[in-house]
């Protein structure tokens, strides 16, 4: 250990140190990481640094910034802590950002904006950019723009014999179609330079209405939402409000039926494809109208403190009179479930892009599909029932496969392998296996060249 101190720069904490809690704690709540040894890398040469020093020990090395994927626990060896890894700079006239390790959405969000520029976030700014674009990264907008890893121009990256790569797709382009949706199997990033897009006029929001009418509710948007132009993203939650004091007095403890609704385009032609959803059943909160790219965390309205829970995801092919009975039989109005959100969200237009030319999985799917529920040692065996349960009553919609980035707690190496096809796993494992022959990245939504890939 003092031989990582004197070789890098940032601080390494042991389990004994009062700051090694707070290093390595995670958003979820539930995944408590539990490693021999965390290191706050400050730049790319802490990297490198402290993957040598783990490679000459053979020790596993994972990687970390905001912890909201964590999750699976991290069980011995070195954490990296990427937080402290805040490069930043965005270049108006290429229309390009380049980030550090530990730079979320928020502050991307902060500095385009200066330049009339977004980029491609999903539902929260608090994600890191680096690990949500490494897993495919599904934009809000990514019906009209694709996922966001389709427009990564180049990423800085540490394999685990301790080298410093720059890769793009000249350079190298199967290892950067590897990283594009591959979810750190191959190595740690340490920078990533992708495209940022001129901040048109959004008209968004979110429209709630109550429980009673979930029904009607997710009927309609079944027969609305794949209709949609490519402007257009939706998604709706039937979400079981817990009754805490966090959660605001009118909707504490209820359960209510929640439209996520983006547009950038026409707003006149916004508003009025939104209509459908306005008349199909009383509404009890309706925030969809012209929004500046800065508040654009309104319309999913995520969670913005940590919380200890459990998730699971997959994708549908389709969402069919029975997919909603299905949902609604499971996750309806009056059904005692332990999922506080059930999130189906749509999916196609721009999503399909290329199939191929990266490794993000799921390309063809409908929708997504995505459950949450808080996670206590009482809460997690129920939990985990009502998934299963809800997956077998989807069964005739389900795909098969998981987009890695909403795939949730993973059991083991067969049930990763569904986030890719089976020709995609078997180039990331072929990679994996020559890139990092000891497993060294062995934590996180690992490949294994030994599993094959179950469809199940
Ligand atoms: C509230 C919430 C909303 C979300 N919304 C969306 C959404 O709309 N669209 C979407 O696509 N995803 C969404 N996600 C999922 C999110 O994108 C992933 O969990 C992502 O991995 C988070 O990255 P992170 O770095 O913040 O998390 P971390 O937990 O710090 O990292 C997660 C994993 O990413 C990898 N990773 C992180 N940094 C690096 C690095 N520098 N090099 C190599 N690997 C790295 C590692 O495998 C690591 O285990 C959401 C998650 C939450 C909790």
């Amino acid at each position: 250990m003092s031989e990582l101190r004197f070789a890098a720069k940032g601080p390494v904490f042991q389990p004994s140190d009062p700051g090694f809690a707070a290093e390595i704690a995670a958003f979820n709540l539930a995944t408590i990481h539990s490693p021999d040894l965390v290191f706050g890398a400050l730049d790319a040469s802490d990297v490198v640094a402290a993957v040598q020093w783990a490679a000459a020990r053979q020790l596993p090395v994972a990687v970390q910034s905001t912890g909201h994927g964590a999750t699976n626990p991290i069980e011995g060896g070195l954490l990296i802590s990427t937080r402290r890894m805040l490069e930043l700079s965005v270049d108006p006239i290429e229309q390009t950002a380049r980030v550090g390790a530990g730079v979320t959405w928020k502050a991307v969000a902060k500095v385009a904006a200066l330049h009339g520029l977004m980029g491609l976030s999903g539902s929260t700014f608090d994600v890191g950019v680096i690990g949500y674009t490494l897993g495919g990264g599904l934009p809000v907008l990514g019906r009209k723009y694709g996922f966001a890893s389709d427009h990564v121009v180049s990423m800085d990256f540490v394999t685990a014999d301790g080298n410093l790569h720059v890769v793009d797709a000249e350079s190298d382009p199967e290892l950067f179609a590897l990283l594009r949706g591959g979810k750190g199997n191959l190595g740690i990033v340490t920078a990533l330079e992708f495209r940022l897009f001129p901040d048109h006029r959004l008209y968004a929001g979110g429209i709630y209405y109550p429980g009673e009418s979930a029904g009607d509710v997710l009927e309609a948007f079944a027969a609305w939402a794949p209709g949609l132009p490519e402007d257009a993203s939706a998604s709706l939650a039937l979400m079981r409000l817990p009754d805490a004091e966090t959660v605001p007095e009118p909707v504490r403890g209820k359960f209510l039926a929640h439209l996520r609704y983006a547009h950038q385009g026409d707003i006149v032609q916004a508003a009025r494809l939104l209509e459908p959803m306005r008349a199909c059943a009383p509404i009890m909160m309706d925030s969809a109208g012209l929004l500046p790219y800065q508040r654009f965390e309104t319309i999913h309205q995520d969670p913005e403190q940590p919380v200890p829970v459990r998730e699971s995801g997959f994708l549908l092919s389709g969402l069919d009179a029975g997919a909603v009975a299905a949902i609604l039989e499971h996750l309806g109005p009056g059904v005692d479930s332990p999922v506080l959100m059930g999130e189906i969200r749509l999916m196609g237009g721009a999503l399909r892009g290329v199939p191929g030319t990266d490794c993000v999985g799921g390309r063809d799917a409908a929708f997504s599909f995505f459950m949450v529920g808080i996670a206590t040692p009482d809460t997690l065996e129920p939990l985990q029932q009502a998934f299963s349960g809800v997956r077998a009553a989807l069964e005739p919609s389900v795909t098969g496969r998981t987009f890695v980035n909403l795939h949730g707690h993973s059991t083991d190496a067969a049930d990763r392998a569904r986030a890719w096809d089976e020709a995609t796993y078997r180039r990331l494992a072929a990679a994996k296996a020559a890139l990092d022959p000891l497993n060294t990245f062995r934590f996180g939504h690992v490949v294994e060249a030994a599993a094959l890939p179950a469809v199940v």
